[in-house]
């Protein structure tokens, strides 16, 4: 028997090694999207209290829950320029909103969320982008507040609790970016706004909160004015 019979033939070889080379760079690129999307420390965990206090100290001191959300870009594109007010078009404790928020499926997020009894929860750092108002444009400068509804569908009507703390939250995240004051001119131009400028067939902020945004502007602005004296 001819022994150059028994050898693989070449075309073997090199089918063998464009799977190889194939299998690789596979490999590779899994590997580099994979160290692109690693998710800074403390994000989509459960923290301690002592960790929750360690990322409290450069948020707002108002905040008292922790559960950072993965849906969010790390860090920000832009400067904190801007506020944007949503409704969780729901009545969710801070615990609830951040399981949901913690879900990558959901593609959602806010910086914070206020409950109806006023207290604060941080979901996405202020150094970061949240993905709440369907602009990435907006979300870049905004910090992004949920609030929770007291009642649910018509008015969608917040607590007196959680508004109180809407407006503490504003004026301490207006000192610490070093915004002067608040503007809401109801459209995009203004830096105080809401996710129905950004996406028409959304019912969020909801006619409450809606109708109060001036209101709320001018509560922040006097605060702002009264910590400057
Ligand atoms: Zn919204």
């Amino acid at each position: 028997m001819n022994s150059k019979n028994k050898s693989v033939p070449p075309r073997y070889v090199m089918a063998i090694l464009l799977i190889g080379f194939c299998v690789l760079s596979a490999v590779t690129l899994v590997g580099a999207y994979q160290a692109k999307k690693a998710l800074p420390p403390y994000v989509g965990k459960q923290l301690t209290e002592a960790e929750m206090n360690e990322v409290i100290a450069r948020n707002s001191p108002f905040t008292s829950y922790v559960h950072l959300s993965p849906n969010a870009d790390f860090p920000r594109e832009s400067e904190i320029t801007k506020i944007t007010i949503h409704h969780m078009g729901a009545d969710l404790t801070l615990e609830r909103l951040g399981e949901s928020f913690a879900k990558r499926d959901r593609n959602a997020s806010s910086n914070y969320g206020i409950d109806r009894n006023g207290s604060v929860a941080l979901y996405v750092e202020e150094a970061n982008r949240s993905w709440a108002s369907s602009n990435a444009e907006n979300d870049h400068m905004a910090i992004t507040i949920e609030v929770a509804n007291e009642t649910i569908g018509g008015d969608w009507r917040v607590s007196e609790a959680s508004y109180q703390a809407l407006i503490e939250l504003c004026a301490d995240i207006c000192r610490r970016n070093g915004i002067h004051q608040l503007e809401y001119t109801g459209d995009a131009g203004g830096n105080l706004t809401t996710h129905n400028m950004f996406r028409k067939d959304t019912e969020c902020p909801g006619p409450y909160l809606e109708g109060k945004m001036a209101e709320i502007a001018e509560a922040v602005n006097q605060k702002l004015s009264d910590s400057r004296e």
